[in-house]
């Protein structure tokens, strides 16, 4: 048997990543080293500033339960401040000193023999672990749009997830593609500012009011210094929104009320901001409310009535170096593009991130194309020992991630408890385990909106190349966090 140079090795340095790395602490194990591409901690609030961004979900809801934060200042805290929190979380758990930054990992590589990963990091020595986390984000590699003439602009073109905070949008004529929930942030911060805005719209989204009052300082106060008054508003906004956005949606076929009356507030709210028919219908969307990550903003709407913003319906046909060509024939003239187009999900390059070589080198990606996408309980693979691997088919609730990486959190406390406790030096889930997971998920799934809705029309990243509903796991996110603490542990084998 192998000796590992590191107990676990750590892929990530979002919130995923540190929430692992905070639950190996507890456990006791200081053998840690998390590595990770970008330059500083956050992952997804490190890596996005575009002008605009802030969660979509309550901040009190969206943070870790252990960890309140009574200085956010608005009820939708601006990115920023989540980068702010990341880099607290990381101080005050004494986490930067596993951190190794500028570190992109390539490969990973399990032996079964010595029972150890072995993980490949461009350019430096690779190095060896008993552990395997990866925590690379589900939405953190960027995607450019796959438009016949894009590497001939010869303007500027952004992406938003990297966003140039040096070059000046003033006086420009910019195009944006996409209306997703990055443009619906962003349009309404960068239309006062360039000359001329045309928005390419394919996919039309549902859009809710937006309540999101500033927190008086006396409020922030009566959270710093009554920790439960906090807790309280946590549970309050978390059970509103789990109504809201996972319920309607998990039981569209028992209660299709909910997820309609929620198209009918977005669609009384475009009414209210858009007198113009023809442009409101062009802004309805064809698809159930649910089937896509619904956004909330009070400005969006609001923005397409300015005289310097024309919204675009007509399918791109190309793009040529001075402007932007329709099928219609149109041609749009800019010297700025800037893609919000999101981001890779089921392809190669996110899930996985890179090569990851099981036990009898089979490649998870290979291996989940051909198998269809499945993990037990959202993080753990049969045929991959000793990974979890916490962006995985069927592991969020919908709900705020944060509940999703604390699920993980306790799930991986209970392995690693189970194999300390037996002296093993692999523990594997069992493949009957993992099928009647994925059994139990698809039957799940019969009674949600992604199955009795209208989806189609909706172009949402909950469904993989297969038209599968892969995403998110349609379970109660209470549900989902006791089953993290009482799945029974005969499921793995632990040798
Ligand atoms: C703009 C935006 C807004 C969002 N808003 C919300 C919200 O309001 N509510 C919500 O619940 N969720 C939201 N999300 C989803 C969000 O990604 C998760 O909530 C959460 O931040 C994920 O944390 P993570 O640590 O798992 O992954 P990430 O934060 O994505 O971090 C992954 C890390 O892995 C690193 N990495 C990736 N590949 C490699 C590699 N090959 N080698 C080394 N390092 C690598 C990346 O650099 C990154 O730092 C949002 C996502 C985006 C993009």
């Amino acid at each position: 048997m192998g000796t590992a140079e590191h107990e676990v090795v750590i892929v990530g340095t979002g919130f995923g990543g540190m929430g692992a790395a905070i639950q190996l602490g507890r456990l006791g194990i200081e053998s840690i080293l998390m590595l990770d591409q970008a330059d500083d901690v956050g992952g997804t609030w490190h890596l996005n500033t575009y002008p605009g961004i802030a969660v979509d979900i309550a901040s009190v809801t969206y943070s870790y339960s252990f960890e309140p934060n009574p200085r956010w200042s608005r009820l939708y805290a601006p990115g920023a401040e989540l980068k702010a929190y990341a880099r607290h979380v990381a101080d005050k758990y004494r986490l930067r000193r596993f951190m190794r930054f500028r570190s992109t990992v390539e490969r990973v590589v399990y032996d079964p023999r010595s029972r150890l990963w072995t993980v490949h990091v461009a350019g430096q020595e690779a190095v060896t672990a008993r552990i395997l986390i990866l925590a690379t984000g589900y939405l953190s590699h960027p995607k450019r749009p796959d438009i016949p003439g894009l590497d001939s602009f010869a303007g500027k073109v952004i992406h938003t997830a990297e966003w140039d905070h040096e070059y000046a949008l003033e006086g420009k004529r910019a195009a944006v593609i996409g209306t997703g929930a990055t443009a619906v942030q962003l349009l309404p911060e960068i239309a006062p500012r360039v000359r001329h805005m045309v928005v390419f719209q394919r996919t039309p989204i549902w859009v809710a009011p937006k309540i999101d009052p500033v927190i008086p300082p006396a409020l922030r106060g009566v959270f710093e210094r009554l920790p439960i008054s906090q807790r309280m508003a946590r549970m309050a906004s978390s059970t509103l929104l789990e109504l809201m956005m996972v319920t309607g949606a998990l039981h569209n076929k028992q209660l299709p009320f909910l997820t309609r009356s929620m198209e009918k507030r977005c669609a009384a709210h475009l009414a209210r901001q858009v007198e113009d028919p023809e442009l409101r219908r062009k802004l309805t969307p064809g698809y159930s409310f649910g089937c896509k990550r619904p956004t909330f903003s009070n400005d969006y709407y609001p923005t397409f009535l300015r005289d310097n913003v024309q919204l675009v319906t007509d399918p791109i046909d190309h793009i040529e170096p001075d402007g932007i060509v329709t099928t219609g024939g149109q041609k749009h003239v800019i010297d700025t593009l800037v893609l919000a187009t999101g981001y890779k999900v089921w392809e190669k390059g996110n899930f996985p991130a890179f090569d990851v070589l099981g036990k009898d080198g089979q490649e998870l990606g290979a291996w989940w194309d051909a198998n269809r996408f499945q993990a037990y309980e959202g993080i753990t693979i049969p045929g991959f020992p000793n990974l979890f691997n916490l962006p995985s088919p069927y592991s969020f609730t919908g709900l705020s991630y944060f509940f999703t990486i604390e699920g993980q959190m306790k799930h991986v406390a209970r392995c690693l408890g189970e194999m300390n406790k037996r002296g093993a030096r692999s523990f594997e889930v069992t493949p009957d385990a993992n099928d009647d997971y994925l059994r139990d998920m698809r039957g799940r799934l019969a009674s949600s909106v992604f199955l009795n809705g209208n989806c189609a029309p909706a172009n949402s990243y909950y469904f993989n190349q297969h038209g599968e509903a892969s995403l998110l796991r349609p379970m109660p996110t209470l549900q989902a966090l006791w089953r993290a603490g009482h799945f029974p542990l005969s499921h793995y084998r632990f040798e």
